[in-house]
């Protein structure tokens, strides 16, 4: 609820952080729906204004509002500077307004609205159901999401031979799965519950152990977002792709020996990096184990990424 982050809202000391980043790079802005709409609403600052004007009853709860927070990309960059520099949870002031625009019918932006998924997610428990009856129980699953199964296929691809030439044993989730971050991500948690719920019986029933995903939004949801919404602790366990690569490089179980002749440098996802589990060193370390690679550095990086 709104009221349990009254602390973040209303000790915002309007430092302007969150806007102009960190003192290490004070002239690189930070909040990129700030920089697009270049008005103070759009910004962490302004978002934690009007909070606290709902709050105190001094602004109504209209449809004003549904640009002002649904636009926000939750990508974290305010809240990493302002939990730093303040110790205050700025995100979780935006979701909850989000939850609440979402409840009072108000929420989210017509286009985010749960009725244009709908016809994707009818019958979603009974299709997964279905799948599940053809897969045999495997201890470990790589999940694919929408991205993975629609659009970035040659990532699924490439991944799955690197797991294959390990001599992993895993089962890949079918192509209709979805993790639930549209929905959740839009604070519309009353049909995300829906989703999570079927996500993980059909795990659960298949007896895995752990999921790999190359998604950071798959990733960060099955983590973090999922014990939240059920209020329990997964049966399994969530690694991303790096940090389950990584771990078979380290073992001597993957070896990368084709040589790359390239000068590369890595650019942290927000939700793998500071909403993921601050997965920041993984990547690295397999990108330094090919032969030939050249790792170089930007100035923005791992939580000010
Ligand atoms: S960084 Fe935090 S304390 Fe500073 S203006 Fe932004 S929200 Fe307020
Ligand atoms: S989460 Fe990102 S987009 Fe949203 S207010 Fe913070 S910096 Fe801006």
């Amino acid at each position: 609820m709104l009221e349990d982050y009254k602390r973040d809202m209303y000790w915002c000391s309007a430092c302007e952080g969150c806007r102009l980043g960190s003192f290490e790079a004070l002239d690189d802005p930070i909040c990129p729906t700030g920089e697009r709409f270049l008005f103070e609403s759009y910004y962490a600052e302004g978002r934690m204004v009007n909070a606290r004007c709902l709050m105190d009853g001094k602004l109504e709860w209209s449809e004003r509002l549904i640009d002002r927070y649904f636009t926000c990309l939750r990508c974290g960059a305010c809240a990493e500077i302002c939990y730093k520099e303040m110790g205050r949870h700025l995100l979780k002031v935006i979701e909850e307004v989000e939850k609440e625009l979402v409840r009072r019918g108000i929420g989210p932006h017509p286009k985010q609205r749960y009725e244009n998924y709908e016809k994707f997610f009818k019958n979603y428990r009974e299709r997964q159901e279905e799948a599940v009856k053809k897969m045999s129980e495997v201890e470990a699953m790589y999940f694919l999401g929408c991205d993975l199964s629609c659009y970035n296929k040659h990532i699924t691809e490439a991944t799955i031979k690197i797991l294959e030439s390990a001599g992993e044993k895993f089962a890949t989730s079918p192509r209709a799965w979805c993790c639930g971050y549209p929905i959740i991500y839009t604070g519309q948690m009353e049909q995300a519950k829906d989703i999570v719920t079927s996500n993980v019986d059909a795990i659960e029933s298949l007896g895995i152990e752990k999921i790999i995903s190359s998604c950071p939004h798959c990733t960060r949801i099955f983590k973090y977002d999922y014990p939240e919404i059920l209020g329990s602790e997964l049966g399994f366990k969530i690694l991303h792709t790096s940090e389950y690569l990584s771990e078979m490089i380290k073992d001597g179980a993957l070896k990368p020996k084709t040589p790359v002749m390239e000068k590369v440098t890595y650019h942290d996802p927000c939700l793998l990096g500071r909403q993921g589990g601050k997965v920041y060193d993984q990547p690295r370390e397999i990108l330094r184990s090919i032969p030939g690679i050249n790792l170089v550095e930007m100035n923005r990086r791992t939580g000010n990424a």
